[in-house]
């Protein structure tokens, strides 16, 4: 799962992407940016 975050407000926003557009539930803004989940700690094996 991609979680994204507003740019502005930083309020988690969920995104649909079956709608064209993508925008903050509370300030409308249309700037998110992309949140990496933390929880992910994958080490890269060693070749
Ligand atoms: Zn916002």
């Amino acid at each position: 799962m991609t979680s994204y975050k507003c740019l502005l407000c930083k309020t988690p926003v969920d995104v649909d992407f079956e709608s064209p557009y993508i925008q903050c539930t509370k300030c409308g803004s249309r700037i998110l940016i992309k949140e990496r989940p933390p929880a992910s700690k994958k080490r890269v094996k060693a070749i």
